[in-house]
C-alpha cells in the first residue's frame, strides 16, 4: 500500500468519511502525543494519523519556524537564537501550544509531534490538558534503537526542488529522484553524524524523563519503530483502541 501516490481525490473522499465516522464514534483519545528520537519515522506516522483520525496537530518545529519569519521582536529574537543552535524557551513553546489547544473546538482531537520537549513542559501540558476539560494525553513512544535511527538518518535525502524529507524505509528505498516531482536528492545539512549524535543525546537528557513520566502514569504505550510503515501504524492504531 502506499500512502503518497495513486487516486488522491478518492483517497481525499474516503479519508473525509472515515475521520467523519472516527469523530462521530469518540473512540479514541481526544489528546496524542508522539513520541520518539529523530530517525524513528514520527513525522511519517503523524501525518497517517492525521489524515486517518482527521484529528489537528499541533508541530513544535513548524510553529516556531513560522513565527521564526515574522518581523516583530519576537519573531527576530527566536530565528536568531534557532540560527545559534539554540532551543526555544519552554515559555514560548507553551505559549503557542496553549494558543493552539485554547482555539480548538471541545470535541476536536489533536495530535502533538515534537512536545513536550522536557519534563517541565511533560507537567505543564498535562495540567492545561485537565483544566480545559481535555483530560489525559494519550502518549506513543515509537522506538527506535540508535543504531537503526542512525542508518536511516544518514542515508534519508531532501528534494532540493520541493524540500519533500525521503525516509530510508520500505519503498523510498528504491526512489532514485522526488517522485512527486523529480528533483534532485541531496543529504540534509543537519543529518551529518555529528550533529545526529547531538540530536540523539538531546532525546536521551531530555525526553528520557518525559518517557518516565507518562509511563509513571501509565500513559505510555511503546510501538515497535523497526518494522515497515504500515505495521508501525497499525500497531499504533492498536495502541489507540
Ligand atoms: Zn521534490
Amino acid at each position: 500500500m502506499c500512502f503518497y501516490r495513486g487516486t488522491t481525490q478518492n483517497l481525499t473522499r474516503n479519508n473525509a468519511e472515515d475521520s467523519l465516522l472516527t469523530i462521530m464514534k469518540n473512540t479514541y483519545p481526544k489528546t496524542i502525543i508522539i513520541l520518539g528520537r529523530s530517525g524513528s519515522g514520527k513525522d511519517t506516522q503523524v501525518r497517517l494519523l492525521v489524515k486517518k483520525l482527521g484529528f489537528d496537530i499541533f508541530t513544535t518545529g513548524d510553529n516556531l519556524r513560522k513565527l521564526g519569519r515574522e518581523s516583530n521582536i519576537l519573531g527576530k529574537r527566536l530565528s536568531g537564537e534557532i540560527r545559534k543552535g539554540n532551543l526555544a524557551p519552554t515559555w514560548l513553546v507553551s505559549y503557542l501550544w496553549i494558543k493552539k489547544l485554547v482555539g480548538l473546538k471541545p470535541h476536536m482531537g489533536i495530535i502533538f509531534n515534537g512536545s513536550p520537549r522536557m519534563p517541565d513542559e511533560a507537567t505543564l501540558i498535562d495540567e492545561v490538558l485537565s483544566w480545559l476539560g481535555r483530560g489525559d494525553p494519550f502518549v506513543v513512544l515509537i522506538e527506535v534503537s540508535e543504531k537503526e535511527a542512525m542508518l536511516r538518518l544518514i542515508r534519508r535525502r531532501i528534494c532540493s526542488k520541493c524540500g519533500m524529507i525521503v525516509p530510508y524505509v520500505g519503498e523510498f528505498k528504491s526512489w532514485k529522484n522526488c517522485q512527486k516531482c523529480g528533483g534532485k536528492f541531496k543529504v540534509r545539512p543537519d543529518d551529518k553524524p555529528a550533529a545526529i549524535r547531538t540530536r540523539f543525546s538531546w532525546f536521551k537528557k531530555e525526553v528520557g524523563p518525559v518517557i518516565r513520566h507518562y509511563k509513571r502514569k501509565k500513559l505510555l504505550k511503546v510501538v515497535n519503530g523497526e518494522q515497515d510503515i504500515e505495521g508501525v501504524f497499525k500497531d499504533i492504531l492498536n495502541a489507540l483502541e
